[in-house]
């Protein structure tokens, strides 16, 4: 699987692109920036700002396939419901290369919460769990901070399976 260096120039070339290919350049201009405050991306809406781990991608298309995911968020909304899943049918018609992984049912935070429990079985401890899960599901940034408030709820709820 390819892998290549990534810039922030890069990324913002190919937010330009997909923007003209798949939203008619109808998108608002976000900047796109590398990051290694956690995994994978984030979209930050209040800073009209998409974040990107190159690092944390096993390949480029991985990496492409979750600025589409993201950018499917700037031209809706934050969360992963009707309005955003509607978007990415949409530009997978068009043909954009995006992750047949974004198009599963119950990947999210049921996911998650079960792998907590299992870690819990597996006996691990709460903070080891943390920092596993939280990095691989982009939940915790390299600080060890909760991204946002959701998250940080969702791991109060996730602490109560350990002792
Ligand atoms: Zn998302």
């Amino acid at each position: 699987m390819l892998k290549t260096t990534w810039t922030d120039q890069r990324l913002r070339r190919l937010f330009g692109k997909y923007n003209r290919l798949y939203w008619s350049s109808d998108l608002p201009d976000y900047s796109v920036s590398l990051t290694k405050e956690f995994n994978r991306s984030r979209c930050e809406e209040a800073q009209r700002t998409i974040l990107i781990n190159a690092d944390s991608y096993e390949s480029d298309s991985a990496l492409r396939a979750d600025l589409l995911h993201e950018m499917a968020h700037v031209a809706t909304n934050i969360r992963h419901g009707k309005l955003w899943k509607a978007e990415m049918d949409r530009i997978r018609s068009l043909g954009a290369p995006v992750s047949e992984l974004d198009f599963q049912p119950g990947i999210g935070r049921k996911e998650i919460l079960a792998n907590f429990s299992d870690a819990a079985e597996q006996g691990l401890t709460w903070s080891q769990a943390r920092s596993r899960i939280g990095w691989e599901f982009g939940l915790i940034k390299s600080s060890g901070r909760a991204v946002d408030k959701t998250v940080a709820a969702m791991l109060r709820i996730a602490r109560r399976f350990f002792p």
